[in-house]
C-alpha cells in the first residue's frame, strides 16, 4: 500500500508544511513528520508512537471538530479547494485540497495544512489592541463607510447602525476646503498611504481633531477596493497648540509694546546682558554686540559699592527699584528710573533679570539746576546781610582812622586796605537781589584790554602769554562795567592757573546773531566731564587755597547781562570759556 519511494518520504518530511495523503477511501496514505507533531500538540488524545500507528487508519480517527465539513469537502469537492477547519480547543488550520492521479486513475488525495491558530489569536490582540487605542473604519472606494470600531462611534458620537452604510463626507466640519477632500482621495486613489490632521465634526455638532491615516488595502484591477481610515484623538493637543500659539502671540505683542514704551535690558544669572532693546542702545549709545556678555556696570557711574549691593537684592529673588545715573558711551551721562525683576525658576531661582528704565535726565537736569538757583539765592541773602554788617562798620572806622594822627604811610596802608576790603564786600553784593546797577552801554575791547594789561605781569612770572585777537570793530554791549571786567578777570585768572607750567590763552571776540561772543581758551589741564556741571556752583574747587567762588560770580553776572556761558574742556587739552551777551547798536544810557 506505500507505494512512495523512500527518497520521496524524505523530502515530503522536510517540507515545513504539515503533509497528509490520503487514498480514496479517505484512508491515510501517508503523512509527514510535521503532521504527527502537529496531531500531537493538538492533544488529539491519541496514542501515537509513531507515524506507523497512523499509516492506513481512516482521517475519522483524528476526530477533528471541523471533520463534518472536511468530509464534505473531499467527497464534493471543488479541487483544488481552500478551507479553514477547526481541530480541537479553538484551534484551526488552513487547509489545501487536492486530488491526484496515478496514469490518468484517482488515487486519493493530497491535504497541506498549516496551523494558523497562533496568527489568529496575535491578529485578533492585534485588532484588540488597535481597536483600544485608535479609531479605525473601513470604506468602500466612494467613501461609504462599511466598519466602524468602539472608538470611532465613541468619538464621532453616532451609533454604529448611523454609520455603516453612511459616506464620510458626513463627518466633514467645514473647516477643510472641499479641494482638500479631492486631492486626498486622487492620492489615494492612486495606492498612496496618506496621512495628515483632519478636523471632522460629531454629531452634537461639537468638532475634533484627529491625526489620520489612509490607505487602499488590496486591489484587484489596481484601483483600492477598500480604504482604511485610522485616526487618533488629538483634539487636546490641538487646542494645547493653538493657546500656546495665542499665548506666544500675546507675549510677542507684550514685548512689543515694552520695546516701544521702555528702556529694557536682560542679563542672565551672572548678570552678563543677554539682551538690550534699541531703546537701550539709543540712550547708550552702545551698538547691541557691545553690550552682550558685559556686566551692567559698564555703564556705571556710582561706585561699585551700589551695583554689588543691586545684584545682592536681586540674586535674592527681590526687586529692585531705584534712580541710577549712567555713562553713555560718548561719556555723556543719563539719568533713569529703573526698576529690575528677577525671574525665577521652578525651585525659586533667578535664572534671568530684566530691567525696566525710563529716560528721567531731564528732570534730573532740572532738578539739578534748581538746587543750585536754591544755593545760590541762599548765598545771595547771606552775602546781602553780610555786606551790610561790614559795610557799615566799615565806614566808622575809616572815617575815624583818618582822624587818628599816626605815620602817613600807616594811616595809607590802613586806608588801602579798607577800601579793599570795601571792595570784596561790594563784589560780594552782586549776588544780592536788590542791586542799584547801573546798565550802561559800553564797547567790551577796552575792558578785556585793560584786564589783559592788569594780569600781564603776573602772566610773565607764570610764562604764560596772551593771544588777544580782537579784530573787530568794537561791538558795544549795556553792562555794568565792573561786574564785566570782574567776570574777564575771573575766567583769565582760571586759565592762566590751569597751566601751572606756562602756554598760552587766547582771546577772541566775534558777533554772532546779535551776540557778542568773547571766548578765552587755554591750553591747560582741562575739566573732567563729570565736573563740568559743578562750574558755577558754590565752593566748588579743585585748586589749594581756591574758594570757589570766581566762576559762580562770573555766571550770576553774565546771567544778570542777559547773556550765557558755554564750557568746552578736554582733559589736558584746554579749556574755553565763551561768554555771550547781547550786543547793543547804538551808545546809550540808562
Ligand atoms: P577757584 O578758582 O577758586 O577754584 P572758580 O569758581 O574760579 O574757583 O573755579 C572753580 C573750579 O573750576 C576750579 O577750581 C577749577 O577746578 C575749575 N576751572 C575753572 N576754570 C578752569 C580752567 N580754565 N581750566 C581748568 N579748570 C578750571
Ligand atoms: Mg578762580
Amino acid at each position: 500500500m506505500n507505494s512512495l519511494p523512500m527518497d520521496t518520504i524524505a523530502v515530503l518530511d522536510k517540507i515545513g508544511d504539515n503533509i497528509f495523503i490520503l487514498d480514496t477511501h479517505l484512508d491515510i496514505l501517508f503523512i509527514n513528520d510535521h503532521a504527527v507533531n502537529l496531531i500531537d500538540q493538538m492533544n488529539f488524545k491519541l496514542d501515537i508512537k509513531g507515524k506507523e500507528d497512523l499509516i492506513g487508519k481512516n482521517i475519522e480517527i483524528l476526530d477533528m471538530d471541523g471533520c463534518e465539513t472536511l468530509l464534505n469537502l473531499l467527497y464534493n469537492g471543488p479541487f483544488p479547494t481552500k478551507a479553514n477547519i477547526n481541530l480541537r480547543y479553538g484551534s484551526s488550520v488552513k487547509i489545501l485540497i487536492d486530488r491526484f492521479y496515478i496514469g490518468g486513475e484517482l488515487k486519493g488525495y493530497v491535504l497541506t495544512w498549516k496551523d494558523v491558530s497562533e496568527y489568529e489569536r496575535e491578529l485578533k490582540d492585534i485588532k484588540a489592541a488597535l481597536d483600544e487605542f485608535l479609531i479605525v473604519a473601513f470604506t468602500d472606494r466612494l467613501g461609504n463607510i462599511t466598519h466602524a470600531n468602539e472608538k470611532f462611534c465613541k468619538l464621532s458620537k453616532y451609533t454604529r447602525g448611523e454609520l455603516i452604510g453612511r459616506n464620510y463626507k458626513m463627518l466633514r466640519s467645514g473647516y477643510h476646503p472641499d479641494q482638500f477632500f479631492k486631492d486626498t482621495q486622487r492620492y489615494v486613489n492612486k495606492g498612496n498611504l496618506w496621512q495628515g490632521q483632519i478636523m471632522d465634526k460629531a454629531k452634537d455638532g461639537s468638532c475634533y481633531w484627529t491625526q489620520t491615516t489612509i490607505f487602499p488595502l488590496g486591489s484587484n484591477d489596481g484601483k483600492p477596493y477598500q480604504q482604511v481610515v485610522i485616526q487618533t484623538d488629538i483634539t487636546e493637543q490641538k487646542r494645547t497648540e493653538e493657546k500656546l500659539q495665542k499665548a506666544l502671540k500675546e507675549l510677542s505683542d507684550f514685548k512689543f509694546a515694552l520695546d516701544q514704551a521702555t528702556i529694557l535690558g536682560i542679563t542672565d544669572n551672572k548678570f552678563k546682558f543677554i539682551y538690550v532693546n534699541d531703546n537701550f542702545c539709543k540712550i547708550s549709545k552702545y551698538e547691541r554686540h557691545e553690550l552682550m556678555g558685559k556686566s551692567p556696570k559698564i555703564l556705571s557711574t556710582e561706585p561699585d559699592d551700589l551695583y554689588n549691593k543691586i545684584f545682592d537684592t536681586i540674586g535674592n529673588s527681590q526687586v529692585w527699584r531705584g534712580e541710577l545715573k549712567k555713562l553713555a558711551k560718548d561719556g555723556s551721562e543719563y539719568w533713569v528710573e529703573i526698576t529690575i525683576v528677577p525671574l525665577l525658576d521652578k525651585d525659586g531661582k533667578p535664572y534671568q533679570f530684566i530691567s525696566f528704565q525710563q529716560d528721567i535726565t531731564v528732570r534730573k537736569k532740572t532738578e539739578e539746576m534748581l538746587q543750585r538757583t536754591e544755593k545760590l539765592s541762599v548765598i545771595g541773602e547771606l552775602a546781602a546781610g553780610l555786606a551790610h554788617e561790614i559795610r557799615n562798620p566799615l565806614t566808622a572806622i575809616k572815617g575815624f582812622a583818618q582822624l587818628i594822627d599816626i605815620n602817613t604811610v600807616y594811616k595809607q596802608v590802613i586806608m588801602e586796605e579798607i577800601d579793599r576790603i570795601n571792595f570784596i564786600v561790594s563784589e560780594f553784593m552782586v549776588l544780592a537781589k536788590p542791586h542799584a546797577i547801573k546798565f550802561v552801554s559800553k564797547p567790551v575791547i577796552p575792558m578785556i584790554n585793560q584786564i589783559v594789561s592788569i594780569l600781564e605781569s603776573e602772566a610773565n612770572l607764570r610764562n604764560v602769554q596772551f593771544e588777544v585777537d580782537l579784530n573787530q570793530s568794537s561791538p558795544l554791549v549795556l553792562c555794568e562795567q565792573n561786574q564785566l571786567k570782574q567776570v574777564f578777570l575771573n575766567l583769565m585768572k582760571n586759565a592762566m592757573e590751569a597751566m601751572p607750567h606756562g602756554g598760552k590763552v587766547h582771546i577772541d571776540l566775534d558777533v554772532i546773531d546779535g551776540m557778542v561772543e568773547i571766548s578765552i581758551r587755554d591750553e591747560g589741564v582741562g575739566i573732567a566731564l563729570d565736573k563740568i556741571k559743578k562750574l558755577g556752583e558754590p565752593f566748588f574747587t579743585t585748586k589749594e587755597g581756591g574758594n570757589g567762588l570766581g566762576l559762580m560770580v562770573s555766571y550770576n553776572i553774565i546771567q544778570i547781562h542777559g547773556g550765557h556761558v558755554r564750557v568746552e574742556s578736554e582733559p589736558n587739552i584746554g579749556t574755553c570759556f565763551t561768554i555771550s551777551i547781547p550786543m547793543c547798536k547804538e551808545p546809550m544810557m540808562l
